[in-house]
């Protein structure tokens, strides 16, 4: 029986690693000097939050999550976003009275969504989300639509823009609904059975929607964003002008409402057009009524999360080649078992200085062994064989140099040091 990786899942393997660290790394450092803090939350949840938080009748929801019961028959599902779980965590530990206000926090894992697998989707993918809690201010809607811009720009994602529209607060989007309503039923039965269903729940949804006759028939709509009260309308103008004066670019697109139904006030999309129908890398919102509404204070929030498959798939299309990490510097040849023991202490002489290496297979032949420092791109190779016992002179081969030297054992790491990157 030969087993394959489940469908939508993807093993990450040695030769990739690097795009995942070069992005993450750029995501630790910006995050860091924004000052916000790591968290890791539960890959499970209960069921039931992600149907209250995320949205009943949306997508995630109704079709795309992974549940089941456990083996007291509690309800639960795999986690299919970040967010809900964030403030989950806030509401249960009360951490919004903790010392820092407002509280700033990231996260990156695994997300599992029952999705249809192509390029871009899959049903176990990464995303990194950013989160900051405790603030009303539009001045922290602009700092996370700034991070997030900031991390595509340093990590060289070509082509990249920033949609941003407001959603309104439940008192300004109650109002519109029933406008939005009254003009969606109009034409009722022109539009796809999903949008008939959610003129009746939640009528934003239908701008979501990717069928085309739905997306012509609402092209006259009316829009929230000429309809929020004047505290949203405010808001929204005060984000647009920080992020002036961060130099973050942006267009207002008022056809952003985002899949989930936790939004208030600002929505925001990163998009690019070179990945076909998967042209959102990530995007956020502002969430001030979710921590209440599981059970926690109120507290107003905002947050974004972007999928780190697409950013990657972005920049190889753009053949954009990421840093090489280290290969391995040293491998210790011992010739015989004879020069075993010296060998395993070179090696963890080598550790000590921060230099990686590994001992060969003494029962090899040379020969065999200095092929391998080929095949594995070492930089060093230390042969150890008995005159190299007695005399206390180890042979260091500069692999890519093709040149060789008697170093006194207790010179090889500074030899090394010395001549690394020589070749
Ligand atoms: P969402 O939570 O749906 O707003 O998604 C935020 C970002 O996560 C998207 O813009 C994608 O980059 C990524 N994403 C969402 N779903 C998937 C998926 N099924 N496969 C890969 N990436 C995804």
């Amino acid at each position: 029986m030969k087993y394959q990786a489940p469908r939508g899942t993807y093993d990450i393997l040695p030769e990739d690693i690097k795009k995942w660290h070069y992005i993450e790394n750029i995501i630790r450092k910006l995050t860091s000097l924004y000052n916000y803090s790591e968290v890791r939350t539960p890959i499970f949840e209960q069921l039931d939050l992600f149907q209250r938080s995320v949205g009943e009748d949306t997508d995630i929801v109704e079709k795309e999550m992974y549940t089941f019961e456990d083996k007291k028959g509690r309800n639960l599902a795999l986690r299919p976003e970040g967010t809900a779980s964030i403030a989950r965590m806030v509401a249960e530990r009360n951490l919004q009275s903790s010392k820092k206000e407002p509280l700033r926090l990231w996260y990156e894992g695994p997300m599992f969504r029952y999705s249809r697998p192509q390029k871009g989707r899959h049903r176990q993918f990464y995303q990194f989300g950013v989160e900051c809690i405790g603030s009303p201010k539009p001045i922290v809607d602009a700092e996370i639509i700034a991070i997030g811009w900031q991390i595509l720009q340093e990590a060289k994602v070509p082509d990249v823009s920033l949609e941003i529209n407001s959603v309104g607060c439940p008192d300004c989007r109650d109002k519109y609904n029933i406008l939005l309503k009254n003009f969606l039923y109009k034409d009722r039965d022109k539009y796809c059975e999903d949008c008939q269903r959610r003129m009746e729940q939640n009528p934003l949804r239908v701008f979501d929607c990717k069928n085309n006759i739905c997306r012509h028939l609402i092209v006259n709509a009316p829009r929230m964003l000429d309809n929020l009260c004047e505290e949203c309308a405010q808001h929204f103008k005060e984000v647009k002008k920080n992020l002036e004066m961060m130099n973050v670019p942006f267009t207002v697109n008022p056809e952003i409402v985002r899949g989930l139904d936790y939004y208030t006030k600002t929505a925001f999309e990163y998009k690019i057009n070179y990945l076909g129908a998967q042209d959102a890398l990530g995007g956020g919102g502002r969430y001030d009524g979710l921590i209440e509404y599981l059970g926690g204070k109120q507290i107003p929030a905002v947050g974004l999360s972007m999928g780190l498959e697409r950013i990657i798939l972005s920049l190889e299309k753009s053949g954009f080649s990421f840093p090489e990490e280290d290969n391995l510097e040293v491998f210790i040849i011992p010739i015989g078992a004879e020069a075993l023991q010296a060998s395993i202490d070179m090696m963890q002489e080598l550790h000590k200085a921060d230099i990686s290496a590994v001992v060969a297979d003494e029962n090899s032949s040379i020969g065999n062994n200095l092929k391998l420092c080929d095949k594995n791109n070492v930089s060093f190779a230390v042969l150890i064989g008995g005159n190299e016992l007695k005399s206390g002179l180890y042979v260091v081969k500069n692999i890519k140099k093709k040149s060789q030297s008697e170093v006194i054992k207790e010179e090889v790491i500074n030899f090394i040091k010395t001549n690394e990157g020589v070749a």
